[in-house]
């Protein structure tokens, strides 16, 4: 009896598993930073270069990319996205493939997404007879910083093939494997970052009169800033402002004459954004205006808000639930970090999901950026096998190119 293709599928993702496991863990040994994944993207390269061709690399620096073409010669096309890149994080886990990289880790999973995706593209590469599109693989560097995806974007990873939907996964050790998560509209949160500096005019802890305190009007900003959720954000919406760093004063009887403040403001919807770039704006230069200090106000855009398009969303979820039961299937799991997956769905339909990687049972439940962080491995094939279905369902599923 010839097998179905879910069982075709599912067979070839599982007897990839543990070349899966071999190369996530080669990666584990050999993290590399953003922008200097040479090694990675090196092997990436030569590993795709046995079942592709051309291999596309260098795109963004250290990006690589392969299109996998239909043999029906089909012009439509979607994108599924790996991020390559490690963290300035010292390792300290006992295991056997633990960073051999000094002051490197791959602490957030990004060496699984890798792994993950090339054999998925391996798995699908035995499709190409039977799917209704092209499919291009896209492995960017840097998602930690400063930001791989838009530089590849700019690069031409979404033309030729035009790409009309793209998809990608984050591993996730709060969730538990056999988990999967994907939800509806925004799911990770617009990341960006501020910069305050408050001067002042220094001079002896002694005569406080002759000076403008840098160091105590930098702390009525930090107290102010808390009131801006709380007084300024409608309440059925969503904020962050943290202050993560204040800098000020170098000795216990010298008053500051310069403080520095440095924080984060996370946000979903672009107004509540605005609004409250503005109101750290203002209040900051408020009070120190008010103390007669001068106030330098620095704002840096980093990550848009990652948000599912609501078809693909619901679409994924069905393939997840065909993969791992509908049960396992969260539809409501929002955060706040940030993701520059979200350019790629700026510019098209698609969606993000999340894979359950957690494990109490064997202690694999340390939060991403932890140097102590590893997840169960046992998540990859299961990651592959929902983004080869989703290659062979999606054309069926949107018979024509969805329109924004
Ligand atoms: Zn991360
Ligand atoms: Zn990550």
């Amino acid at each position: 009896m010839p097998l179905s293709s879910d069982d075709r599928i599912r067979s070839a993702v599982r007897g990839l598993a543990d070349s899966m496991v071999d190369f996530r863990r080669e990666l584990h040994e050999n993290p590399e930073r953003g922008f200097q994944e040479e090694r990675t993207a090196g092997r990436v390269a030569e590993e795709l270069g046995r079942l592709f061709d051309p291999v596309e690399d260098r795109i963004a620096k250290t990006g690589v990319s392969v299109v996998l073409r239909p043999e029906s010669g089909a012009q439509r096309a979607i994108l599924f996205r790996a991020d390559m890149d490690a963290l300035p994080i010292q390792e300290l886990t006992d295991a056997p493939y633990a960073s051999k990289n000094p002051g490197v880790m791959h602490a957030c999973g990004h060496d699984g997404h890798t792994s993950i995706l090339l054999h998925a593209a391996r798995a699908a590469a035995d499709e190409r007879a039977k799917i209704g599109g092209a499919v291009r693989f896209v492995f960017q560097p840097a998602e930690e910083g400063p930001g791989g995806a838009l530089p590849m974007i700019r690069e031409g990873v979404l033309r030729d093939p035009q790409v009309e939907a793209a998809f990608g996964l984050h591993l996730w050790t709060p969730l538990p494997v056999g988990k999967v998560a994907v939800t509806t509209g925004p799911m990770m949160a617009a990341a960006d970052e501020f910069h305050i500096v408050v001067r002042g005019r220094g001079g002896h802890g002694a005569l406080p009169h002759q000076t403008i305190d840098a160091l105590t009007i930098a702390a009525h900003v930090v107290v102010a800033l808390q009131t801006l959720v709380s007084r300024n954000v409608d309440p059925m919406k969503t904020a962050v402002v943290s202050v993560g760093m204040l800098h000020a004063g170098d000795n216990f009887n010298i008053i500051a004459e310069t403080a520095d403040l440095r924080g984060t403001l996370r946000t979903f919807d672009p107004q509540v954004r605005d609004m409250l770039i503005a109101r750290l704006r203002e209040v900051s230069e408020g009070i120190c205006a008010s103390f007669g200090a001068q106030c330098d106000f620095h704002f840096q855009d980093h990550y848009p808000a990652l948000v599912n398009d609501p078809e693909m969303a619901d679409f994924v979820a069905d393939v997840a639930a065909e993969v791992v039961g509908p049960e396992n299937v969260v539809r409501d799991l929002v955060l706040m970090g940030g993701e520059d997956m979200s350019y790629f769905l700026r510019e098209v339909p698609g969606a993000f999901f999340f894979l359950g990687a957690g494990n109490e049972e064997r202690g694999l439940v340390h939060p991403h950026h932890s140097p102590h962080f590893d997840f169960d491995e046992a998540a990859m094939p299961i990651g592959a096998e929902i983004f080869v279905r989703i290659m062979e369902r999606y054309w069926s599923r949107f018979p024509a190119p969805p329109s924004r």
